[in-house]
């Protein structure tokens, strides 16, 4: 079992050999092909069990097969991702960036971070340049939400990586809002993802009201 025979587009395949990826994981294997078929999913997985490429990978080779047409935004300085990927802190959003960035070299898949506790200019910059997968932390995501810089419209991915952590630092009202602004129709179009180290009663919660008929993995 290798990312060879896992059919992700030729860029993505060759950005993954460059990596030296080689074997997937245990939530790669399992949540890969989950996720390329379509279905919703809730992950337990650990910092370091390689969950990172595991929502990117499809995320990516979705957003390079995808027929998601035109983009035009209500307003010209909006940014309409097409993926939203959610993170509690600065660090990890920074982290996914840069490796986000990496499988999607030379793909056209454009990805852009935003996080809280900096100024916030050079990401208006970015995001005016064009973003098809956002990285965020919450709150500022609310303020690029607030601003209208950012729409929610288009978003047809949406990955809540450490959730259970993003609830311990309060951040539950911010994602309500943020997740209640992807809600337009046509229903079923947003692919959800949700990683957490734990699953107590309010990560629970959150996967039924955010998933849709998903798959529960443990690995
Ligand atoms: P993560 O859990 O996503 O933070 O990944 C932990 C570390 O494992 C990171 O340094 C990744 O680059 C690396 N990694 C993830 N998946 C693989 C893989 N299939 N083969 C080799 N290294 C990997």
């Amino acid at each position: 079992n290798t990312f060879a025979e896992i059919d992700l587009g030729e860029a993505l395949n060759l950005n993954i050999r460059r990596c030296k990826y080689v074997k997937p994981t245990p939530v790669q294997r399992h949540a890969i092909p989950i996720s390329l078929g379509g279905r919703d999913l809730m992950a337990c997985a650990q910092t370091g069990s390689g969950k990172t490429a595991a929502f990117c990978f499809p995320i990516i080779s979705g957003i390079m097969r995808g027929q998601f047409g035109q983009r035009a935004p209500r307003m010209p300085r909006t940014a309409c991702p097409l993926a939203l990927i959610l993170s509690p802190t600065r660090e990890l959003s920074c982290q996914i960036h840069e490796e986000a960035r990496k499988f999607a070299y030379q793909t056209g898949v454009k990805v852009v971070v935003a996080y809280g506790g900096a100024p916030i200019n050079q990401q208006l910059r970015e995001l005016e340049r064009g973003v098809d997968i956002l990285v965020a932390t919450p709150g500022r995501l609310v303020d690029l939400l607030e601003r209208a810089r950012v729409s929610l419209q288009s978003i047809r991915y949406l990955a809540l990586d450490e959730a259970d952590r993003m609830l311990d630092m309060g951040f539950e009202p911010q994602i309500r809002k943020i997740v209640q602004q992807m809600d337009m129709p046509p229903p079923g179009v947003r692919q959800t993802m949700l990683f957490s180290a734990t699953f107590p009663k309010e990560i629970q919660r959150l996967a039924s009201d955010f998933l849709a008929n998903y798959i529960f993995l443990a690995v």
